[in-house]
C-alpha cells in the first residue's frame, strides 16, 4: 500500500468500532505518523490501538464523550500537530415522530450534531494554529439527504452535519483546511445491532450476515458497503488526490438515493 499519510497525524472519533476503526487501520496502513483515537468506549479504544499498532506509529487514545465541551477542552493539547480529522462518532435511535421519546431525539442530536460541531471546532483550532492546513472528513449519511419514516432524529442530525461541513469548508479554505463529507448508505457495522428492527431481522434471517444481505438487497447494487470500502473513500478525501475538493458530499450508497 502507498504511504499517502506519511508525516501526518490524524484524529478519528468513533475509532473503537466500525467505520472509525476501519479508518484507523487504513491510515496506519498508509503510513500515518500518529493517530489520536477517540471514543466513548475505553476498552474498545485499547483494542483498536492494539489492532492498528505498528513500528513508527504513535497512538494516543482519547476516551470521552464527543458531545461534552469539557472533553474537548482537555483534549486540546493532544491535538496540536493534527493535520487530518475524521469526524465520525455517531449513534442512531429510531421511532416514528408521534412515538419518539424527546430524550432519545436529544441524545441523537447531541452526539451526531453537537458532537460533530465540537469535534470540528477542536480540529479547526488545532489546524489553524499550525502552518500546514489540513483535511477533514465528516461521516454524514444518505439519511441526511433522503427522508424515510422512523429516522427523524438521525436524518435531521445528519442533514445538519452536512451543512456544518459545508460552512467549515468555507471558513477553513483561507487557512488551507479542506472539509468534505461522506454520505454512506448502509454499511456493515455494529451500529445496526443496536436497533430493534435489525435484531428482529437477524431473528427472521437466522444470522447477522443474512440480515445484512437481506437489507442490502434493497439498494440498486444489491448490497451494503463494507467498512473497508468506506475507509478507502474517506482516505481519498483526506489525501492530496482530492486537493481541489472542499465542501463536497461524496454519496457512497450503492444507488440507494437514485
Ligand atoms: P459503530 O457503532 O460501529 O461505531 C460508532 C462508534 O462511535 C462506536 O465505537 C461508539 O462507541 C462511538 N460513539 C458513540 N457515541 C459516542 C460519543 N458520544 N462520544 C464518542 N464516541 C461515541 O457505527 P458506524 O457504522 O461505524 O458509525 C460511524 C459513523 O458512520 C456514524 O456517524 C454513523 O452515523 C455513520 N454511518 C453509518 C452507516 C452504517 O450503515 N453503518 C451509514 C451511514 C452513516
Amino acid at each position: 500500500m502507498t504511504a499517502r499519510f506519511h508525516d501526518h497525524c490524524a484524529l478519528i472519533t468513533g475509532a473503537a468500532s466500525g467505520i472509525g476503526l476501519g479508518c484507523a487501520q487504513r491510515l496506519a496502513d498508509e503510513g500515518a505518523a500518529c493517530l489520536v483515537l477517540a471514543d466513548l468506549d475505553p476498552e474498545g479504544l485499547e483494542a483498536a490501538a492494539n489492532a492498528v499498532a505498528r513500528e513508527g506509529l504513535a497512538i494516543t487514545i482519547l476516551p470521552g464523550d464527543v458531545a461534552d465541551p469539557a472533553h474537548w477542552a482537555e483534549a486540546a493539547p493532544v491535538l496540536s500537530g493534527v493535520t487530518l480529522g475524521i469526524v465520525n462518532a455517531g449513534i442512531t435511535d429510531n421511532g416514528m415522530i408521534a412515538d419518539m421519546d424527546f430524550a432519545a431525539w436529544r441524545r441523537v442530536l447531541a452526539v451526531n450534531l453537537d458532537g460533530a460541531f465540537l469535534t470540528m471546532q477542536a480540529l479547526m483550532r488545532a489546524m489553524g494554529a499550525g502552518d500546514r492546513g489540513g483535511a477533514i472528513v465528516l461521516t454524514a449519511s444518505a439519511s441526511g439527504l433522503k427522508a424515510e419514516p422512523g429516522v427523524s432524529a438521525y436524518a435531521a442530525s445528519k442533514a445538519g452535519a452536512i451543512q456544518l461541513a459545508k460552512v467549515a469548508a468555507r471558513e477553513g479554505a483561507p487557512q488551507g483546511i479542506r472539509v468534505n463529507a461522506i454520505a454512506p448508505g448502509g454499511v456493515e457495522t455494529p451500529i445496526w445491532r443496536k436497533t430493534p428492527f435489525f435484531q428482529d431481522l437477524i431473528g427472521q434471517m437466522g444470522s447477522e450476515a443474512a440480515a445484512f444481505a437481506a437489507i442490502g438487497a434493497h439498494a440498486p447494487l444489491g448490497r451494503f458497503a463494507t467498512v473497508e470500502e468506506i475507509a478507502a473513500q474517506i482516505a481519498f478525501l483526506l489525501s492530496a488526490e482530492s486537493a481541489n475538493m472542499t465542501g463536497a458530499v461524496l454519496v457512497s450508497d450503492g444507488g440507494y438515493l437514485l
